[in-house]
């Protein structure tokens, strides 16, 4: 009998979702660490919610003739009950049903809320761009001045800052109110129509759908056209005016640069007033690394009580990009101890010495899978460890422990397991007094 062997085709993570290895998640740790940190120094707290969503809610919030409702949602039926659930594109709509369904706005006053997660965009894969993407979103409830448009872009500018990232700029336009943007909006597809010879597939599908996205367009052959089309800030009414340029003055006195980008309209439906993005040269073609503005009209939109609203989001694949083309992001987590052991009783003991010096806070390594004293002492060396402890069976049977500076100078020392703690502590300080000294 002749045995026939398949092969089996090795299995794969779903085209343009990420895995993300133990190198690269240690920078994404220390990148969230220091969001977390920039978060709370501006009293924003967190908020999680569920990934998959009902659809409606998308469709609802976004608008139905956007990229993403159009084009790039994850949709699928449960398959128990037939309801139409979406992996969720982005956070800000999620974010408003939760705060409707919770009434967190009963109770008057504002809410500044921010989550950070996976986003499910079905594109097309590129440096920049993924199906499987996070993001960390800011949102803030319940305030209407311009005040908080201008916190959440001096609160960018700050993270640009603390993460060292070079050349991001910041460009801002108003979208203004619904009426106005209706009025522009006729004024618009009345100029657009007068060219439509010269738009693109792209642009002549829009026209009647989404005019206001035709301005956006990459197309170069018709930077031009867009160029001169009617502008949405020559139709904003006193009042819009009135919060663009109050957004504008604190931008100002924070010596925050950024230019209007008259063409700037952002491509959910949800937004009006102010909108920014951030952008840097440094990324390709992938550019914006956060992005956001006003949504007055959401709250209501969904079901809740008339409630003003601002937010924004930021693209953590990109950023994070931006942080290593800055020289950011090097340093990756490292041990303070190894602990290598050879013989029964010492590992028991080693077992022992590695919980008593995590017990004070220490970060160890106990070496696992035996080998000898050379091998592991290698594996000590490559961890990054900066002392070894060292347990042979002479050390077991009078219950003390080698101790071994791997980067600095000094030989072992032998120390009993109740003076570890206190004897680690003082190689390692003296350590760090030598690095940093004179
Ligand atoms: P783009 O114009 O690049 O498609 P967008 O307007 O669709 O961006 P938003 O919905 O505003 O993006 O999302 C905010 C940020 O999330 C973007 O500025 C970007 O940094 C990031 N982002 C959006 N889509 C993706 C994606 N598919 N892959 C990686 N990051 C993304
Ligand atoms: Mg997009």
């Amino acid at each position: 009998m002749t045995e026939k062997k398949t092969t089996i085709q090795a299995l794969q993570a779903v085209r343009g979702m990420n895995d993300i290895l133990p190198d690269e998640a240690e920078v994404w740790e220390h990148f969230e660490d220091i969001v977390r940190d920039w978060l709370k120094s501006y009293g924003y707290r967190p908020i999680r919610m569920p990934i998959v969503e009902p659809t409606p809610l998308f469709k609802r919030a976004i608008g139905e003739v956007t990229d993403i409702v159009e084009k790039e949602m994850y949709s699928f039926e449960d398959a128990l009950n037939g309801e139409q659930l979406t992996l969720r594109p982005e956070g800000t709509a999620s974010c408003v049903r939760a705060v409707i369904q919770h009434k967190l706005l009963h109770g008057g006053g504002g809410h500044r809320l921010y989550y950070h997660g996976p986003m499910f965009r079905h594109e097309r894969p590129q440096k920049g761009r993924y199906r499987q993407f996070h993001q960390i979103g800011v949102e803030a409830l319940g305030f209407e001045g311009p005040d908080i448009d201008a916190e959440h872009i001096l609160m960018c500018a700050r993270l640009w800052d603390d993460l060292g990232l070079e050349d991001v700029s910041l460009e801002l336009n108003s979208l203004g109110s619904s009426e106005e943007r209706a009025r522009h909006r006729a004024e618009l597809v009345a100029y657009l129509q007068a060219h439509e010879a010269r738009l693109d597939e792209d642009g002549k599908r829009r026209l009647h759908t989404n005019p206001l996205r035709i301005l956006d367009t990459k197309n170069p052959e018709l930077q031009d056209l867009v160029e001169a089309a009617p502008r949405l800030v020559d139709f904003l009414g006193e009042e819009s005016l009135k919060h663009f340029e109050g957004v504008q003055a604190l931008l100002k006195d924070a010596g925050v640069h950024f230019r209007i980008n008259h063409r700037l309209v952002r491509g959910l439906d949800y937004y009006n007033r102010t909108v920014f993005e951030w952008v840097t040269t440094r990324l390709g073609a992938q550019g914006t690394v956060c992005a956001g503005g006003r949504y007055d009209g959401l709250v209501e939109q969904l079901g809740g009580r008339p409630a003003p609203a601002a937010g924004f989001a930021m693209g953590v694949e990109r950023l994070l990009a931006l942080w290593r083309e800055s020289g950011g992001g090097g340093e990756t987590a490292q041990p303070d101890v190894y602990v290598v052991h050879q013989g029964e009783q010492a590992l028991r003991l080693a077992f022992r010495a590695a919980e008593a010096l995590r017990g004070h806070g220490f970060a160890v390594l106990a070496h696992c899978g035996g080998g000898s004293f050379k091998s592991q002492m290698k594996k000590a060396d490559a961890s990054g460890a900066q002392l070894a402890v060292v347990i042979g069976e002479d050390e077991a049977a009078a219950g003390e422990v080698g101790l071994k500076p791997l980067r600095g100078p000094g030989g072992q020392q032998r120390v009993a397991l109740e003076g570890l703690a206190d004897a680690v502590a003082e190689c390692l300080f003296t350590e760090e007094e030598d690095d940093g000294g004179v």
